[in-house]
């Protein structure tokens, strides 16, 4: 594979936060740093990359933030709190990679674009929240919430209620436009962060939805949004499997588009964790990409070039 090509990096949860971390920014600036060493390695040799990133404990903790001090400030709608994370994320990823690159004596710009993603208003999704976001709460809090607020709560596994929002699929990228400009003129661009900000169009304008979307699914849109010929889905597991944590696991290399959708369809691929990622990869090779990849963070460079992950080709 030739260096000429532009790769779309989704980073999962782990590049910004290790499980049993806090998250003080000192941890999540020193995890970002390895994440972004890997990422300077492969702009030296020559790949144009474009960086998208989840947000999940980040957008949490804002939250989290807006309810204990809502009675000195107001406090900002999940929508604006998701455009929070971008900022603080994309700024952390900035800082480390102009730091990487300052190393390899290489001088580019590195931009975060705050990212705005259309939905549907008539996706499915919006009749059946699903997400959890946000802190645990009493039943009988959640119960005035939902009747005050027209809200969605359900019990979380035991630890308490939580208000849940849709996740609907993402359709299209606001701000494509100006992301292809920045990638053309160079820039190491960072966008579309925790899968987009939410947004549904009314007479050519947007507005934010009390909605989160899938960062997987995602990076699909911006991967295919600036065209790119790779899409690298980074995770906390080296490869993609079949029969997963079982006694016959199977881990997987090499597979065809109609191999996955095949393992799709068998369910090898957990819901909110694997499927959407194996998902996003199906979609990205099916409209047209040249390989999607499903790696572990440690092993980006090699597996870009075919060394390690799973990768999905046509
Ligand atoms: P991220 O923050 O990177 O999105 P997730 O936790 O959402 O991470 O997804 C990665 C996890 O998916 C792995 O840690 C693994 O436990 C889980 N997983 C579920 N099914 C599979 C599978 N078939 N093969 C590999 N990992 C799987
Ligand atoms: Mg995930």
């Amino acid at each position: 594979m030739t260096a000429d090509k532009t790769i779309v990096i989704a980073l999962g949860g782990n590049a910004i936060l290790q499980p049993g971390q806090k998250g003080t920014a000192e941890e999540q600036l020193g995890n970002v740093e390895s994440t972004a060493d890997q990422i300077a390695e492969l702009i030296s040799r020559g790949y144009r990359v474009v960086v998208t990133h989840g947000n999940g404990p980040q957008v949490g903790a804002i939250l989290i933030q807006q309810e204990a001090g809502h009675e000195q400030v107001p406090p900002m709608p999940l929508d604006v709190c998701g455009a929070q994370s971008q900022g603080q994320i994309g700024y952390m990823l900035q800082q480390s990679l102009g730091k990487m690159l300052a190393q390899r004596s290489i001088e580019r710009p590195v931009v975060t674009v705050v990212t705005q993603m259309v939905v549907s208003p008539r996706d499915p999704a919006f009749e059946n929240p699903t997400k959890p976001v946000g802190p645990f709460y009493t039943e009988d809090y959640a119960r005035q919430r939902m009747q005050s607020a027209n809200e969605t709560w359900i019990e979380d596994a035991g630890r308490g209620w939580r208000k849940v929002v849709p996740s609907p699929d993402p359709i299209r990228i606001v701000e494509r436009d100006a992301i292809i400009s920045l990638v053309r003129s160079g820039a190491i661009v960072i966008a579309n962060g925790g899968g987009g900000i939410p947004v549904i169009e009314r007479n050519g304008y947007y507005e934010g939805v009390e909605a989160v979307i899938d960062k997987d699914l995602g990076s699909e849109c911006l991967g295919r949004d600036v065209n790119a010929d790779i899409l690298m889905i980074l995770t906390d597991v080296g490869q993609v499997a079949l029969n997963y944590r079982r006694p016959d696991q199977r881990d997987l290399a090499t597979v065809t588009l109609a191999e996955i959708t095949q393992y799709q369809q068998e369910g090898h691929f957990k819901a909110g964790s694997m499927g959407p990622k194996v998902e996003a990869c199906r979609r990205f090779v099916d409209r047209a990409g040249e390989a999607a990849v499903i790696a572990s963070l440690e092993h980006a460079v090699d597996a870009v070039e075919g060394r390690s992950g799973t990768r999905i080709t046509r």
